[in-house]
């Protein structure tokens, strides 16, 4: 009897199944859905999921190829993850195997065992006794053995540095049989006594409102946001909350934004908690990544932390699942399968039947919208825990006042009676570099890229000038590269530039740069962090890296530089994302007991957002910004998928987009699909990026059944038009950036 046929998800971006003939001698009942097998695609091996057995291929019985190996006798991934990548799949139209390929850990891709490693231990032997008078001339050995006999269960091989157990004398005393090597699990961490490690506090009462709220939750899926605005204690919030989860045996995911991830928001957890934590994020490496998730699998962890992908993270025992900042666009992956985490947090929540929890001072339009439908309870907390008092707001009019590298005279004097009163200045102005164009004075030229529709910015320190779309480096010129001239000037302001102006304004203060170039070195952001928290007065200037989550207890002041760009621009979420922005850095001041102001400076003053805004507060923008996306039909009063695609001619993309255009407009006739319309192609907002032009499609959708129906066939006969090996091409599900 030939083996039998398996259809696998295989790492490839074709959004189909791939069916082999089962490993010979691999019994019908270990081909379980979601075990891993090794087969041959071209001329290479790759690693692919079993997602069903089938009993016929459409594949002709000799082309039909043999997987080379089983890799599992269990599946590594447990069914409800399974479902939840199929979901995934399905619902962004990214191919399955791919899907998994973002959703296992790297080392799991690579074939490695779905199993907790196994690990060396040294022990003493059996009936040795420390003094033994073989070592009576060997005190090195003696001390070897001591240090041994005072640990129980043995030192794990990893652990003898630490120790300062010398390899040399451990090799001896093994030959001699003194010790003994054992190979075992390593055993999760014990635990001992009480969840809490620290005492909670004692909650107002919309907190304790909130708490109760989800705890009534519990047990099934319930979706809250968690509105409340910066310092009103939403992460007391959760501990309280993932204590319950703890007591009731149960896990608690918990996902932050990439940006959040400062040992600040780590330590709360851990100072509070007797608990195993599971950290995933960017900097973990692959194996501790696999450890991390294969310990959140066997419910070896309690809490499980981490940043986007880490909601691809089994859970033997789900309680609670938490999405902190929950408007962050880092949550939005931008490349390969353009998942939302926060949209499938929730998806993932109603598929385990687990509540779930969002969280924002500036939650996102979607969310409240949500809230306003009943499809998420509504929790606010409207004040500021402690003692601490909301900010103030000041527009400052900046209309034909001189600026000084972005700096006007009246921030200036805020500023400097700031200082003087002993209190800290956060500055706000998101760009980095020196300045982000470096223009001739004699000529007008300015600093191109040469790959993109966009300006190179002046990074003075380095003396080049970089492009922050394309990576493209120069050295800065010091002759015009046009005329020759030599009055080449930097024109506008970063935050390289503000650094320098402000230590010349106020040479007796230090100034603390605070963005990805200053913290790219390890530390660099600790050792900034450490200053700030010493108290000192200082001035701190820096992008949004400053805006998030950070708790700043003695700066009074905040200032942003400039307000206007998101008032102006082309995209529908540019004010959105103004005001959320502008909040989370206001955010900072006045976190303790000195009352904070913020100072934004703005040619628009008058500008009705702005207003509201600073005036009215966040929820009175949101419902004005909701009113208005309603007016327009824009999102989340309609759904959108975009098209994107780039080639190295122009027109080339645009061409590949006009007949992608007509493919949906027939297939919209052929589904008798209405209420969904197709606009453009159009060029790009940045047509010409890293040397390759691009175009966009949008579809929009007053509904999204129509919309999701479009999208399967429409992917399928986009696959095979003639057109489409020649361009780079994408469909973005939700798209954030338009
Ligand atoms: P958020 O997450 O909403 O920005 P935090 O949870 O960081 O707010 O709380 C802000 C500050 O208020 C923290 O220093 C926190 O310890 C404190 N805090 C939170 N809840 C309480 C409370 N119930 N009583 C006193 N202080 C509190
Ligand atoms: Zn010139
Ligand atoms: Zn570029």
């Amino acid at each position: 009897m030939p083996a039998p046929i398996v259809r696998l998800a295989l790492p490839s971006p074709l959004r189909r199944l791939f069916d082999y003939r089962a490993p010979l001698g691999v019994p019908y009942t270990a081909l379980q859905p979601g075990v891993r097998l090794r087969v041959p695609f071209g001329r290479r091996e790759v690693i692919g999921v079993l997602v069903q057995r089938v009993e016929h291929s459409e594949v002709p019985e000799d082309k039909l190829k043999s997987a080379v190996e089983l890799l599992d006798a269990q599946p590594p991934l447990p069914e409800s993850l399974f479902r939840l990548c199929q979901w995934t799949a399905q619902y962004y139209q990214h191919s399955l195997g791919d899907t998994f390929t973002w959703a296992l850990p790297t080392l799991l891709r690579q074939g490695e065992p779905a199993e907790v490693r196994q690990e060396r231990f040294w022990h003493v032997a059996e009936g040795v006794r420390p003094d033994d008078p073989r070592l009576a001339r060997a005190p090195r050995q003696r001390e070897v053995l001591r240090t041994l006999a005072q640990h129980p269960h043995g030192v794990p091989h990893a652990l003898l540095g630490k120790l300062q157990l010398n390899k040399n004398s451990l090799d001896l005393l093994l030959e001699k049989g003194l010790l003994r090597l054992e190979v075992r699990r390593h055993r999760p961490a014990e635990r001992h006594g009480d969840w809490l490690a620290q005492a909670e506090l004692p909650l107002n009462d919309e907190q304790r409102n909130a708490v109760e709220a989800v705890r009534a939750g519990f047990g099934g899926f319930n979706a809250y946001l968690l509105a409340g605005v910066t310092g009103s204690g939403k992460t007391e919030v959760y501990l309280q909350l993932i204590h319950q989860v703890l007591m009731a045996g149960k896990q608690a995911l918990v996902l932050i934004p990439e940006i959040n991830l400062g040992p600040q928001t780590l330590e709360r957890f851990t100072r509070r908690f007797n608990a195993r934590i599971a950290l995933l994020h960017s900097s973990v490496n692959d194996r501790e990544r696999l450890d991390a998730w294969l310990a959140a699998r066997d419910g070896e962890a309690d809490i499980v932390i981490g940043t986007r992908s880490a909601l691809f993270t089994p859970l033997k025992n789900p309680g609670l699942i938490i999405v902190d900042e929950e408007h962050d666009a880092s949550y939005k992956q931008q490349e390969g399968l353009r998942y939302h985490a926060r949209d499938l947090a929730v998806v993932r929540a109603r598929q385990e039947e687990v509540p779930i929890l969002l969280g924002s001072a500036t939650p996102s339009l979607e969310s409240l919208h949500n809230a306003h439908a009943g499809r998420y309870a509504l929790l606010r907390l409207s004040r500021r825990a402690g003692n601490a008092k909301p900010p103030r707001f000041l527009r400052l009019d900046v209309k034909s006042l001189p600026l000084d590298a972005g700096i006007s005279r009246p921030l200036q004097q805020a500023i400097a009676e700031t200082l003087a009163a002993g209190q800290q200045v956060l500055v706000f102005l998101n760009r980095r570099g020196f300045a982000p164009t470096l223009l001739c004075h004699d000529c007008g030229w300015i600093s191109q890229c040469p790959r993109c529709d966009a300006r190179m910015t002046l990074h003075q320190r380095h003396r080049e000038v970089r492009c922050h779309h394309c990576g493209h480096v120069e050295r800065q010129p010091s002759n015009c590269p046009q005329c020759g001239q030599v009055d080449l000037r930097p024109v506008g302001a970063g935050t390289e530039r503000a650094e320098e102006r402000l230590a010349i304004l106020f040479p007796d203060y230090p100034v603390l740069r605070i963005d990805r170039d200053s913290t790219a070195r390890k530390d660099a952001m600790q050792r900034m962090f450490a200053t700030i928290q010493h108290g000192e007065p200082c001035l701190l200037v820096g992008t949004q890296m400053l805006a998030k989550g950070h708790h700043f207890p003695r700066v009074t002041l905040v200032a942003i530089l400039d307000a206007d760009s998101g008032l102006f621009s082309a995209d529908f979420r540019a004010s959105e994302r103004m005001a959320q922005l502008i909040m989370q850095v206001a955010g900072r001041a006045g976190r303790a007991e000195e009352a904070g102001r913020v100072i934004i400076q703005t040619h628009l003053a008058d500008h009705p957002l702005l207003v509201q805004l600073t005036e009215q507060g966040y929820f009175a923008f949101a419902e004005q910004a909701l009113s208005e996306r309603r007016a327009a039909g824009l999102p989340p009063f309609s759904h959108l998928a975009l098209l994107r695609a780039e080639a190295h001619k122009p027109g080339q993309a645009e061409g590949f987009l006009d007949q992608a255009c007509s493919e949906a407009e027939q297939l919209l006739g052929t589904l008798n699909l209405s209420g969904t319309e197709l606009l453009g192609p159009v060029p790009a907002p940045m047509e010409r990026r890293a040397g390759r032009y691009r175009a966009q499609l949008l579809v929009q959708a007053n509904n999204r059944a129509p919309l999701h129906r479009l999208l399967g066939p429409w992917l399928t006969v986009l696959e095979q038009l003639p057109g489409a090996r020649a361009v780079r091409w994408s469909l973005d599900v939700d798209p954030i950036d338009l």
